[in-house]
């Protein structure tokens, strides 16, 4: 039996043949596994669930295919869909994680997270999530009509490009005290997250000084990435483009 682990596609109707080759994954690879866990940034914006745009209604579509089939599709909120919600859901059959998720790994405790709130050095970044997390401001932006709603996403997103281009490389990583302060709160040896776009299996050690694990997934944009476990452990391999 195997299970699949992925995260920031960034699916965009800009570049359409990351969307075929995650399409293709769903029809191959994915169908044949026992469970499907996507760990966030699967689309590169989500303006709400009443407009998921082409690409939302094409891969919604290919993720009910894969939930009648009978495999477990789980899903995170990434920093780019953290608007995903409980239409989308209900209608591809996926089942929404809680930010931070502790699965059962072949008897293993895992713990699962997107990413984004382990990156404590970027003091901006994490301003602005917790006012875009804020229910109010949610329920306002929602409110308002699809193209306003749109305007917006699409500026606060070549803001986030321009501030991303001035930012020294380190604030975009991990923080390592984060990633002990995390693990040692729910318990965990084993940690699978995403958002950095530095896919590596890291070896550590806890606050106790036992042996811990941090996989890191890869980013879909030169190639797929897929972290595949099996009763024989982990493996992240590339999946080519074309
Ligand atoms: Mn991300």
């Amino acid at each position: 039996m195997t299970i699949l682990f992925v995260s920031d596609l960034h699916l965009h109707a800009s570049r359409p043949a990351v969307t075929d080759c995650f399409l293709r994954f769903l029809a191959d690879s994915a169908s044949q596994a026992e469970a499907l866990y996507i760990l966030g940034d699967l689309f590169e914006s989500w303006i709400g669930d009443d407009a998921p745009g082409p690409t939302g209604v094409q891969v919604s579509a290919a993720l009910r295919r894969l939930t009648d089939r009978g495999v477990q599709c789980h899903f995170m909120r990434g920093n780019r869909d953290f608007l995903i919600s409980g239409r989308f859901a209900a209608e591809s059959g996926i089942n929404l994680l809680a930010d931070e998720a502790v699965i059962d790994l072949y008897g293993e405790r895992a713990l699962l997270m997107h990413g984004d709130t382990l990156c404590t050095d970027d003091h901006a970044y994490q301003r602005y999530r917790r006012i875009v997390h804020w229910p109010i401001t949610q329920a306002l932006y929602l409110a308002l009509p699809v193209g306003t709603r749109k305007r917006i996403e699409a500026r606060l997103r070549s803001k986030s490009m321009e501030a991303y281009s001035n930012k020294p490389a380190m604030l975009m990583d991990v923080n390592q005290q984060a990633v002990a302060a995390i693990m040692e709160h729910h318990g965990v040896s084993l940690l699978i997250h995403g958002h950095t776009h530095r896919p590596a299996i890291h070896q550590l050690a806890t606050a106790q000084g036992e042996a811990a694990t941090r996989i890191v997934l890869g980013d879909w944009y030169e190639q797929g990435s897929v972290l595949r476990w099996t009763r024989s452990g982990p493996a992240l391999k590339p999946i080519p483009l074309h």
